[in-house]
């Protein structure tokens, strides 16, 4: 968790030092649409704002309704006011709306918590940084997050109220999500658990306010306060927040390009969680595609596409276009089948050179990678000719073997911290260099059966599907094929091999359609 009243401060900070960056607080009502083309939005105040790219990015407020118990309050987030009229204005365009729901867990007041009943959760030490240009040396002070459960006594308290929830009464009609079920929800489909794990997490170095990861719940508020209280460390304990369910519409995703376009709309582009996903890093990853696609089209560029191999964000939006989703959709790492390649260590070598490309990142940092670069290949040498013995500690009568540094890393049965060598390079040539390369060394023989696989699929890739290619006309295409393509109008044969009802036998079909025309 981090501290929201700070990342607030520093976001803000950030977009108001950004040069030619105007920001207009405004709600906006409606979109200026000419030709079926998007040029512009109309605020409430009948002000208009002319653009040749317009990104939507309303989150949770399109038609926002929460739900606390059966009582229901139009609402984007609690106490802001909902978006009305934008989504039927979307939908008379053509555009499909669905409904969602998402919920969130009660603000506990720290002041009226018993800790002492809790167990500490510290952080890691060091504590790994989530961006590369952050001085790993850097010390910040860092808070404890806590862990309680719950309980029979808690779950009864639940399942005496039920019938109070919007959920189980049937008032919410917006599909939740799967993964982050609510406490209600796991009471009762998880029946034979006897206690769910609750983290306490702290909202900031300065607030005494916690976020109880794990609670989330759309209960009325009384009902809510009665099972928090019947758990150890909450047994005074105040609310400064209820939890609260909320639903809200969405559009889903295979309306739009990897470029997060509009397939109806040009110029309209769409992030965040209007696409159908749910979180912080799902919504900025899409937020920052569609801002380089509708910079790079005003510019008369191509469009920028990430593919599955490449990084999370192209599997992210891979599978929102081509499988869409009813269901809010979060970014795991299973769902990504070229996990081997897509790790944190060579993010840089993934993705700085694209960014830098297309001016995102600067030249000094861009200068410090390219060293990086040049330090790796020193290391490889420096490993290659450093020798150590290497003994077999399961087998003591095997005679110990002297190898090269670089060499003994290729055997997985080797602890790297059992010889003063690796401590040494991690020092001199940075661990985050020295724990690529390891990573690279001992899975090499997967990298590299999985880097053929990349090859086959990314000639798919290659295969550019015309707009306005007719499917109904292929002659040996079954009719799902034929009838999903022509829903979803993939861009690319890749992106058509993923759909679901689209067997290899279609592709084959389509292969070789788009060979002859
Ligand atoms: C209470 C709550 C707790 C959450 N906790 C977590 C968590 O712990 N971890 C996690 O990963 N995710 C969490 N999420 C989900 C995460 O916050 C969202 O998925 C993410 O913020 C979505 O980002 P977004 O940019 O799409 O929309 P939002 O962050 O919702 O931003 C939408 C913005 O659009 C503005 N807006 C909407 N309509 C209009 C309009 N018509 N005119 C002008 N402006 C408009 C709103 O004012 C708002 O600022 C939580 C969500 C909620 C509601």
């Amino acid at each position: 968790q981090c501290d929201r009243a700070l990342y607030s401060e520093v976001m803000i900070s950030t977009i108001e030092r950004q040069e030619r960056l105007e920001v207009i607080e405004g709600h906006i009502v409606d979109l200026i649409i000419e030709g079926g083309i998007c040029y512009g939005a109309i605020l409430a105040t009948g002000e208009k704002i002319s653009a040749k790219a317009v990104i939507i990015t309303a989150g949770t407020f399109l038609n926002g309704l929460i739900h606390r118990g059966l009582e229901q309050t139009p609402a984007g987030r609690i106490d802001e006011l909902p978006a009305i009229g934008l989504s039927e204005r979307l939908q008379n365009l053509g555009i499909v709306v669905g409904r969602l729901k998402t919920g969130t867990p009660p603000r506990l007041d720290g002041n009226t918590v018993d800790f002492s009943k809790c167990e500490v959760q510290e952080g890691d030490q060091p504590p790994p940084y989530f961006s590369n240009r952050t001085d790993p040396q850097k010390q910040i002070n860092q808070i404890y997050c806590f862990l309680t459960y719950t309980n029979e006594k808690t779950h009864q308290a639940i399942r005496e109220n039920l019938d109070k929830s919007p959920l189980y009464s049937g008032t919410i009609k917006g599909i939740g999500p799967r993964y982050c079920p609510s406490i209600e929800d796991k009471v009762v489909r998880f029946a034979d658990k006897s206690r769910h794990q609750l983290f306490l997490e702290p909202e900031g170095l300065n607030s005494s306010e916690y976020y109880l990861n794990g609670f989330s719940s759309s209960l009325p508020e009384d009902v809510q306060l009665r099972a928090l209280r019947t758990i150890p460390g909450l047994e005074a304990v105040e609310m400064t927040r209820a939890g609260y369910a909320i639903e809200y519409d969405f559009f889903p995703p295979h309306q739009i390009s990897v470029a997060m376009e509009s397939k109806i709309v040009p110029g309209l582009y769409f992030a965040g969680q209007v696409n159908g996903t749910s979180g912080y890093e799902e919504a900025a990853a899409q937020g920052l595609i569609a801002g380089i696609n509708a910079a790079l089209k005003l510019r008369g560029e191509p469009t920028f596409k990430l593919l599955r191999s490449e990084a999370y964000i192209g599997v992210l939006l891979d599978d929102l276009v081509t499988k869409s989703t009813t269901e809010p959709y979060r970014m795991f790492t299973s769902r990504a089948e070229y996990r081997l390649s897509l790790r944190d260590d060579n993010a840089q070598e993934r993705l700085l050179e694209k960014g830098y490309r297309l001016g995102l990142v600067g030249q000094p940092f861009y200068a410090g990678f390219l060293a990086g670069k040049e330090a790796q290949k020193h290391l490889i040498e420096y490993l290659k000719n450093e020798k150590i013995t290497v003994i077999d500690t399961d087998n003591p009568g095997v005679t110990p073997k002297t190898i090269t540094a670089y060499a003994a890393l290729k055997n997985p049965g080797i602890d790297t911290l059992d010889y003063p060598v690796y401590a040494q390079v991690a020092t001199r040539f940075g661990a985050r260099t020295f724990n690529s390369l390891l990573s690279d060394i001992r899975y090499a023989g997967y990298i590299e059966r999985q880097n053929r696989r990349i090859e086959r699929q990314r000639r798919l890739e290659d295969y550019i599907i015309p707009f306005s290619f007719d499917y109904s006309r292929l002659i040996g295409l079954k009719k799902e094929a034929s009838q999903k393509l022509t829903q979803f109008r993939p861009e690319t044969l890749g992106q058509a091999s993923r759909i679901s009802g689209v067997s290899p036998g279609d592709i084959a079909v389509l292969m070789v359609y788009l060979h002859r025309a």
